[in-house]
């Protein structure tokens, strides 16, 4: 219907006209005439009669005009076919705004003859159907056709009124209607037509003056006023129509307003459903995209197109429907677009905040990189950019970009933000700030405890070449002094990476402190593997037992007491075992004690004091002590064998 009359976007800029009269009295003539239809004439040379129904056109191009014919058969089936023609002339007056009553001129004045009865029952049951919550008035047109006889078309026109007041006065009205006029609900309009046989130039004429009557609007006669207007849009009319048909075929009552409430959510749903189509295909076309997770540039334009496009589309066709149904089932639209387009923006914000935060941790670490390397390039141990100088420049630039993602995709009018997905990037960069500078501390300390290897490497090589008395005095002034300088690069560290927390500061220093400790208790151990302490004693031994006070070799004379002197040396050789086995503190500031405090990040094992100043356990110390002895003994007896030797000689 709707493609046919190519009326679906008039809107409201359309009319509708029925008309009603007996058989055959030029109806489908009429209309052909004045609105350019093609309604089937009857033939005059074979009189038969066209298919019965309720044929519908429209007028031409220039005229947005519903035309409604009705044929019927010519009264002389009766019974089944004066149901027809009246259920037919009911619907015409439910729909049309101008109703054109045709007769001919020798009718006026003839109940029977002019219809007038089918008349009366049809505006009687159209009150009891639609009259209370009736929308609109109609105008009843009346055209009198062969207009012959000298009588003016006023008086046949005043002849009508009178039949039409008495018509209504004789309708039985429904309740609450009973005090109704006819002028409350029908304006009348009378004009006539020249007979078209005998006539047939001047009824051309008045059928083109009647014409301009239904498509000029500048028109003093104009005959579609404003208030005849059904309120139903064209491209509603199908719907509308099929419902009005229904009611009346069925008789039962017609409440007006709950059908074109009906009629307003079944035609807003179409065309919402038909709006939506391009939108999902719109939308369908990125969204496989933000799935894999990519940033799709276009994603907010594409949004905002199609989400205007699509309302644009349901308010052209859908605003003219009954308002608060519109104004709801819009509210619903609304709601389903943006529900899919926020679930869409949340995607691809979900992506962003991904990337700024993998962005952010991987470029700042690089930055922090790059600082480190210049200082040491440099020669510096610190590097020369504070911690938020150069992670403040990588977070600048993520969240400029990632706000620039979000405002991308920001919608007028929507009811949704994605403020809180801006405010969970905030979190997620603060978290990461934070353990980029621990990783940042982490890598200082790092490097400390390894420029204090090397000055505890020499300190160790040094004192435990020569032990003695003042070996851990030695060493513990040593490890003071490492101490003392790597603190003093921290302090400067932890004031660039902007650790401000005293407490986390002193954390910091305690585990700068025992990190420089255990690289000490390492490098002793290494110093003091079996073979390592062996050769210490060893020389203890040699240096007292093959050597004078002077430093020179001794050679033995039988003179000598071999056997004291041996004793008096293994006696102190043995006495290094101990000596070296545990790391005399009482000299250092450090105490262990206060390195044992401290655990988590920066701590990485658990750390025993007792445990870090044993360098040779008693078990191993006895077994040393042991294989030492044997050595020693060897010694003795080389010494003996070579004053025997001696004597010999
Ligand atoms: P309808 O279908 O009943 O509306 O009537 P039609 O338009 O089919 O016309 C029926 C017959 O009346 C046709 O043969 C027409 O040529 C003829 N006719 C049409 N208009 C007029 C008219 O104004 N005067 C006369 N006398 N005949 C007409
Ligand atoms: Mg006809």
């Amino acid at each position: 219907m709707q493609g046919k009359w190519g009326l679906a976007d008039a809107g409201f800029d359309y009319n509708m006209v029925a008309v009603f009269g007996s058989q055959s009295t030029g109806k489908s003539t009429l209309l052909n005439r004045l609105f350019g239809t093609r309604f089937d004439v009857m033939d005059e040379t074979n009189r038969q009669q066209t298919t019965r129904g309720i044929w519908a056109d429209r007028g031409t191009d220039a005229m947005p005009v519903l035309i409604l014919d009705v044929e019927g058969t010519d009264g002389r089936e009766r019974g089944e076919n004066q149901d027809f023609e009246r259920k037919s002339a009911l619907f015409s007056l439910a729909v049309a705004e101008v109703l054109i009553v045709n007769m001919w001129e020798t009718m006026v004045g003839l109940y029977n003859g002019a219809n007038m009865g089918l008349l009366k029952t049809v505006m009687e049951v159209n009150l009891q159907l639609f009259g209370a919550s009736r929308e609109g008035r109609t105008l009843l047109y009346f055209v009198i056709r062969d207009h012959v006889s000298p009588t003016p078309l006023e008086s046949l026109a005043a002849t009508l009124r009178k039949d039409m007041e008495r018509i209504w006065d004789g309708l039985n009205k429904p309740a609450g209607l009973e005090g109704a006029r006819l002028g409350d609900f029908f304006d009348l309009k009378f004009t006539s037509l020249p007979h078209k046989q005998l006539q047939p130039e001047q009824f051309e004429a008045a059928a083109l003056a009647l014409r301009r009557q239904f498509t000029e609007k500048a028109s003093g006669e104009y005959v579609f006023r404003a208030g005849y207007k059904r309120g139903v849009p064209a491209d509603g009319f199908p719907h509308y129509a099929q419902a009005v048909w229904e009611k009346v075929v069925s008789n039962k009552d017609l409440d007006l307003p709950t059908q074109q409430e009906l009629l307003a959510q079944y035609r807003c749903d179409e065309i919402a459903a038909a709006a939506l189509g391009p939108f999902r295909a719109a939308v369908d076309a990125v969204r496989p995209r933000v799935r894999e997770g990519e940033i799709v540039g276009e994603l907010g334009d594409v949004a905002r197109a199609a989400r205007g496009q699509a309302l644009a589309a349901f308010d052209e066709q859908a605003a003219r429907y009954h308002a608060e149904v519109y104004k709801k089932k819009r509210a619903a639209f609304v709601q389903t677009l943006d529900g899919e387009l926020h679930a869409l923006a949340l995607n691809q914000v979900k992506n962003a905040q991904t990337q700024a935060a993998d962005r952010f941790a991987s470029e700042s670490h690089a930055a922090l990189e790059d600082a480190a390397e210049k200082a040491a390039a440099e020669g510096a141990v610190s590097p020369q950019l504070s911690f938020s100088a150069v992670v403040g420049g990588v977070r600048r630039r993520v969240t400029e970009w990632f706000g620039g993602v979000v405002a991308g995709l920001e919608i007028d009018g929507a009811g949704w933000s994605l403020a809180a997905e801006a405010r969970q990037l905030e979190a997620t960069l603060n978290a990461t700030t934070a353990k980029l500078r621990v990783a940042e501390m982490e890598r200082a300390l790092e490097q400390l405890r390894k420029g204090a290897q090397d000055t505890l490497g020499e300190v160790v090589a040094d004192r435990l070449g020569s032990p003695g008395a003042d070996m851990w005095p030695g060493v513990m002034a040593g490890f003071d002094d490492a101490v003392q300088q790597a603190e003093a690069q921290l302090q400067q560290r932890m004031d660039l990476a902007e650790v401000d927390a005293a407490d986390q500061r002193l954390r910091l220093v305690r585990a700068l402190q025992r990190g420089v400790w255990e690289c000490l208790v390492e490098l002793l151990r290494e110093e003091l593997t079996d073979q390592m302490v062996l050769l210490k004693l060893r020389a203890a031994l040699e240096d007292r037992f093959r050597y004078d006070d002077a430093g020179l070799p001794r050679v033995w004379r039988p003179s000598d007491d071999i056997d004291a002197q041996f004793a008096q040396a293994r006696t102190a050789a043995q006495a290094l075992l101990p000596l070296l086995s545990r790391i005399e503190t009482a000299a250092s500031h450090v105490l262990p004690a206060d390195l044992a405090a401290g655990a988590g990040p920066f701590f990485p094992a658990a750390f025993s004091a007792e445990r870090s100043l044993t360098l040779i356990s008693a078990s191993r110390a006895r077994e040393l002590a042991k294989r030492f002895g044997r050595e020693a003994d060897a010694l003795y007896l080389e010494a003996k064998r070579s004053l025997v030797a001696t004597q010999n000689h």
